[in-house]
């Protein structure tokens, strides 16, 4: 064995105990670790050397180059994108996952134990959100990912009503897929897929302010389709204003029309935990595939989501993800591997964040994170409403708070504030485009926020505006 290999073997423990104290240290200074930072572009590029240096002064090296530019995604006030942290129990999880290194694939048989303690999770998660048994999920790396292994099988359905195996032939006509805001990374699994992304038709709104889809204009575009199947992808909270499409009604239309439903709830499927919120998603239960994400509001590590397929399309799913061309035998359920419903064919042990997390804080915990978050994102929205430099460019629906500067819309202006709030390392934001104007969003699902938090937000708003104020643009 190479010497510095040996070396390292022998100190295994005080090894990984020195990554600990660097990873502690981070923890405990999370508040105050800026939230963003600029990063300089080194002018040579190092080359790897045949002789290595080791664990221990790898550490070192980094600690002086990279330790001190890590900022705090998993703080209390990133709130840009929607960011979510890592609870003690995720990342005792994690680092288990890491330590054990599983290859989770199947369930019983041969292998090991890590593909059951999957199942279990997602049975877990079925409770978590109140939805019905006949789902089989698996876990992912993120919400773009559940997204694709969802519209996948929503194909090899979409395929099997013209008669077609696009899994084994191919594409042969355009299919028709219908959403009125999809999410960019919904419309990306499109193009992965071959559907095509400029093959989705958008179906108007209920209002030019609102971004949840207008069931009779919803329903008219079905008519003109005489018939012919499609994909109907739905939001359960978009990214700018959290809007919900009306699930009850597409329940309905479901009743009436052929068609794969497919629920984009990568965080907005946390509503259903809370009494108080969960009947947006009412109805959510008859879509035939769900994607919710884990690295957001279930504050687990990236790389974490999952997907939610009702367990009546489990042939379609084997034939779009099986890993050999030989025709499925039997009841893929039997000889369950996960290998054969998602994309990935060698997985890590996925499932063990998350399990760790549920367990520990339990459906009151997650109740509780959620509902203070939103609790917290209508504190910031009052504080907008209510002051002379802010404004909503939507109300607060859940947990995102979508604004702008008050007055003509100058987008030089906006950039500028945000640059400089985000500047100040103690809050981010990012921006975004709402109903003909540049704004910017705060999505808060971090379990650590407190609404001092907040308070400190307004603070640096407010300190930013300021700012800016006195510049001209
Ligand atoms: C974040 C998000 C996604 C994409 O998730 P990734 O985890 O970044 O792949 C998809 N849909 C919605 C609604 C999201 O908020």
């Amino acid at each position: 064995m190479n010497a510095r290999l040996n070396n390292d073997l022998k100190d295994t423990e005080s090894l990984l105990n020195a990554a600990l104290q660097v990873g502690l240290k981070y923890l405990a200074e999370l508040d105050q670790v800026p939230t963003s930072i600029k990063v300089s572009e080194e002018a040579n590029m190092p080359e790897l050397s045949a002789e290595g240096k080791g664990g221990l002064a790898i550490l070192q090296e980094f600690k002086e180059r990279f330790s001190e530019m890590m900022v705090a995604s998993a703080g209390p006030r990133y709130w840009g994108f929607v960011t979510g942290g890592t609870t003690p129990a995720a990342i005792m999880g994690d680092m288990l996952a890491t330590i054990y290194d599983q290859n989770t694939q199947t369930l019983k048989g041969h292998g090991d134990v890590s593909g059951k303690v999957e199942f279990e999770t997602v049975q877990l998660l079925l409770d978590l959100f109140n939805l019905p048994k006949d789902y089989l999920g698996g876990f992912v790396t993120g919400a773009t990912m559940s997204n694709f292994t969802c519209l996948g099988v929503a194909r090899q359905w979409l395929g099997k009503e013209l008669a077609m195996d696009v899994a084994k032939n191919g594409m042969q006509s355009t299919f028709k897929v219908l959403s009125a805001v999809p999410h960019s990374s919904a419309i990306k699994s499109l193009a992965m897929l071959g559907m095509g992304s400029a093959n989705v038709q958008l179906v108007k709104t209920i209002a030019p302010t609102r971004e949840c889809v207008d069931l009779e204009a919803l329903e008219a575009e079905i008519k003109a389709l005489n018939g012919q199947p499609f994909i109907l992808i739905s939001s359960g909270g978009t990214v700018n204003t959290v809007d919900f499409d009306d699930f009850k009604g597409i329940s309905k239309l479901k009743e009436k029309y052929n068609f794969w439903w497919h629920v984009d709830a990568a965080f907005g499927g946390f509503a259903a935990i809370s009494p108080s919120y969960s009947h947006l998603l009412d109805g959510w239960e008859n879509a035939d595939s769900i994607c919710i994400d884990c690295h957001k509001w279930l504050n687990v590590p990236y790389e974490s989501a999952f997907f939610f397929v009702k367990e009546k399309h489990k042939f379609l799913q084997v034939e779009t993800f099986q890993n050999s061309n030989a025709p499925y035998l039997g009841d893929p359920l039997e000889n369950f591997n996960f290998l054969n419903f998602l994309p990935e064919n060698s997985r890590r042990f996925k499932a063990l964040p998350a399990w760790f997390t549920l367990k520990a804080y339990g459906k009151d915990g997650y109740q509780e994170i959620t509902e203070r978050n939103i609790r917290q994102a209508k504190q910031l929205g009052s504080f907008i409403n209510e002051s002379s430099a802010f404004e909503l460019l939507a109300p607060v629906r859940l947990n995102t708070v979508c604004f702008t500067l008050r007055g003509e819309m100058n987008e030089a202006k906006i950039q500028a504030f945000l640059d400089t709030l985000n500047d100040s390392g103690k809050v981010f934001m990012t921006p975004t485009f709402f109903n003909k104007r540049k704004g910017i969003r705060a999505a808060l699902v971090n379990w650590r926020t407190t609404e001092n938090d907040v308070l400190i937000v307004q603070q640096e708003m407010q300190k930013a505006f300021d700012q800016i104020s006195k510049m001209s643009f």
